[in-house]
Order: C-alpha cells, then structure tokens, then sequence
C-alpha cells in the first residue's frame, strides 16, 4: 500500500487485514515501538522521524525482512510504508521470489494532506489514531492515554518537509510499478468507506480473497 503521509492507508490497511485475516505490517508501528522501547534502531529512528526523515535502507529491509518471516505472514500481509524506495522494492522483489503482489496507491492532492496533520491526533501510549476532528487533550478510548498531536505532525515546516522527502524519494517508486498489470492507484480524498470499497473491488479482482473454511 503506498500514499502519502496522511493519505489514510494506515487506516485503509488495517480495515484491510481485518476483512482478510491476514497481518498489516506497518513500518511505521514497528519503528515507533522500538522507540518507545528504548532500543538501539528504535531512538536512531525516533530521532529520524521527528524531524521527517527516512530511515535507511538497510535497517527497513531487516525490519521487514524480520517481520515477513513470522509463521503469521505465510498466508500473506498488507505492507504500510514499505517499501518508500526503489531500492527497498527491489529488495522486496527479491524477497517475494515470485509470489504474487498487488500494488495499491492511494492519491491525494498535497493540500488536502497538510490539512489532514494539522488535525490528526494520535494516543501517546498506544499509538492508535483518534477519530478525525478529536481535540487535543482527549483520552484514548482504547488504552486512557492522551491524544495528542504526532511530533511530525506539528511543525509548519516538518509538514512541509515530508510531503517534499515523499514527492523525492516515493514518486520514482510509482514509476518503477506503474507498468505493473497489479498496479492501481485510487483516490484516497474520497471518505474512508469509498477508498475501503473501491479498494475491496480492485483488489478482489487481482488477488480473490481465499474462502475461509470457519
Ligand atoms: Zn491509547
């Protein structure tokens, strides 16, 4: 799943792997733990992310690589922020060694997306994010931690910073699938319930979902 920050796939990908039974693998989730966590990559990549930079190539590629190994992920998995590179998509290639990948990009115009962070708020213990439009200062409904604003999302300037390291690094990664027959790009600036259908029926046809025997 590839968009812009802000674009909804987290959102999307987790509705996803819910109606599929399958993992959502979320670069950004697993980073953000290792952080809080205290670990070695963990504060490197805090420290990276807050001011909207990209984490190396290499640590993506054993965090993913990792995590794709997990008995979990045999069935299949839904990828959120990986890869943001051509290099980590081939790699990612190489990885998959010829199992089947859909490739879903979720396009949304850059204003719609600074107005997007400016309003986001996320749970400072568990990391959820807050139904759109929630003031600062709420409790998480799930954990009674504070929402509050992400750190990258805060700053005029850092939002700025990351739509212009998206455009940078991500558009050549569009480039390298567009002319892929499992490519599609959908509009993501329509309400989530639109995105999750057209979503369903894209990937429906490129990849059934299995039918489950329980
Ligand atoms: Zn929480």
């Amino acid at each position: 799943m590839l968009g812009p920050p802000a674009s909804g796939k987290g959102t999307q990908a987790v509705r996803l792997a819910q109606a599929r039974g399958i993992p959502k693998i979320s670069t950004g989730d697993i980073l953000r733990e290792a952080g809080q966590a205290g670990t070695p990559l963990g504060l490197k990549a805090k420290a990276l992310m807050d001011r909207g930079e990209l984490v190396s190539d290499d640590d993506m590629v054993s965090i993913v690589s990792d995590r794709l190994a997990q008995p979990d992920a045999k069935q299949g998995f839904i990828l959120d922020g990986f890869p943001r590179t051509v290099s980590q998509a081939r790699t990612l290639d190489q990885m998959l060694a010829g199992q089947p990948l859909a490739i879903i990009d979720l396009a949304v115009p850059d204003s719609e997306l600074i107005h997007r962070m400016e309003d986001r708020r996320v749970c400072s213990k568990c990391g959820r994010n807050a139904e759109p439009g929630t003031p600062a200062g709420d409790i998480c409904s799930f954990c009674g931690g504070k929402m509050v604003m992400r750190a990258d999302d805060g700053d005029a300037e850092v939002r700025k910073h990351r739509l212009e390291v998206y455009a940078r690094e991500s558009k050549p990664l569009l480039d390298y699938y567009r002319g892929r027959p499992t490519f599609r790009s959908i509009n993501g600036a329509q309400a989530p319930d639109l995105v999750a259908n057209e979503l369903n029926a894209v990937l429906e046809k490129m990849v059934p979902a299995p039918v489950r025997s329980s």
